[in-house]
């Protein structure tokens, strides 16, 4: 038995294969059919059909592209206002503001970067088209809130789902609440394919248009399903559907999303017990409302200093930590189109304190146990 290591550097990320992408993408060689909407595409969309309970999901080749048909399908236009958390990715104020609307900023609830649905309702103006919620780290936003709200207003909601897989809101899926949904299958997200992403559409009245949209204006297909006689130009739209090796090595990761899910949850559990005495530092806020996909395990350290000081003292240690998004309200695009007047001190906050620890399939448990040391450690030297 060789002792553990306690200085081999302990990685934020580290890709997982399941050992069958590789045997999917050569069926698609065999069976020489490599542009989209093939067996593997199909496959993928049903699992998620069912999985949600969605009208319809669409393959796509990023959860950016999927926002951005949201835009579209919700009509958005020039001079339309979308409300979309600050602290979250680009992509979900991007595919919207690329349609020509103004982004409104939300600020984060003050014990989790989700959107605050007290904030919503005073910012929304008779130019709201929209309503953005994005699931941060898929811990559900409150969902029976903000619908309630886009009810009330008649606006549409697109749930960022893009850190939401395998996660519920008061037992029902994310993504499969609001009106539209988009995930994730980027390299960092639970289950993966390099770049991809999915279209979910809980609401009928846009399953038809999104077909159209997806296969680049046309109406394709209908005629396929032998609705229409020939197909054309219909629409705008774009080349939003990913190539059949795509969905084929996402299959894989699909098959194995138990395996993937329970270690995931168990690491997350693992840090938690670790750390909840730490006096010095937040753990992740879980509702009563939400639970926990393993997506990612952060800590709210004091201040921007104290971070700082912290991420060094991992990294001395080889652990890489990582901060995350810096708030969009403050962006230099956001300065550009003046959309930085808010006063956002949650999603500031978040910018400067939150930092995430190492999660992936394969972190071990002795892994976490340095990991929670050093943090431990840390605090002793500098309460
Ligand atoms: C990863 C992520 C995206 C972008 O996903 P892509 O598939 O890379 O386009 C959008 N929103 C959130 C919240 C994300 O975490």
């Amino acid at each position: 038995m060789t002792k553990m290591d306690t200085t081999a550097v302990i990685p934020f990320n580290k890709v997982w294969f399941t050992g069958r992408e590789e045997e999917y993408i050569k069926d698609c060689i065999a069976a020489k059919k490599t542009c989209g909407n093939g067996r593997f595409t199909k496959l993928c969309q049903e699992y998620f059909e069912n999985a949600l309970g969605a009208e319809k999901c669409l393959m796509t080749t990023s959860c950016t592209d999927a926002l951005e048909m949201c835009a579209l399908l919700a009509g958005i236009g020039t001079g339309d206002e979308v409300i979309v958390p600050s602290y979250t990715f680009v992509s979900s104020a991007l595919a919207f503001s690329r349609q020509g609307a103004t982004i409104v900023f939300a600020d984060s609830m003050a014990d989790s970067p989700d959107i605050d649905p007290d904030k919503i309702e005073s910012l929304i103006t008779p130019k709201t088209k929209a309503i953005v919620p994005v699931h941060y780290a898929g811990i559900a936003c409150d969902m029976d809130r903000i619908m309630e709200i886009a009810d009330r207003h008649g606006l549409v909601v697109i749930e960022d789902a893009a850190q939401g897989i395998d996660s519920f809101y008061k037992g029902r899926p994310l993504g499969s609440i609001g009106h539209l949904a988009a995930f994730s299958f980027h390299e960092t997200k639970n289950i993966q394919c390099g770049e991809g992403g999915l279209l979910a559409i809980n609401d009928s009245r846009f399953v038809k248009r999104a077909e159209i949209l997806w296969e680049k204006g046309t109406n394709r297909a209908e005629f396929f399903r032998g609705e229409v006689n020939k197909y054309g130009w219909v629409d705008t739209g774009s080349s939003f559907l990913p190539a059949e090796y795509v969905s084929a090595f996402l299959w894989a990761q699909i098959e194995a999303m138990k395996d993937i899910q329970d270690a995931r949850k168990a690491h997350w559990n693992a840090y938690y017990e670790g750390l909840k005495d730490v006096e010095q530092i937040l753990l992740p806020h879980i509702p009563d409302y939400a639970v926990n996909n393993g997506h990612a395990f952060f800590i709210i350290c004091r201040s921007l200093d104290e971070r700082s000081a912290l991420i060094a003292w991992l990294k001395e240690r080889g652990i890489s930590s990582v901060f995350h998004y810096l708030s969009l309200h403050k962006s230099v695009y956001s300065q550009k189109r003046g959309w930085d007047k808010a006063e956002l001190p949650e999603a500031d906050r978040y910018t400067d304190c939150l930092l995430r620890l190492p999660m992936f399939k394969e972190l071990t448990h002795d892994e976490i146990d340095r990991v929670v040391n050093a943090i431990k450690e840390f605090y002793r030297e500098n309460p």
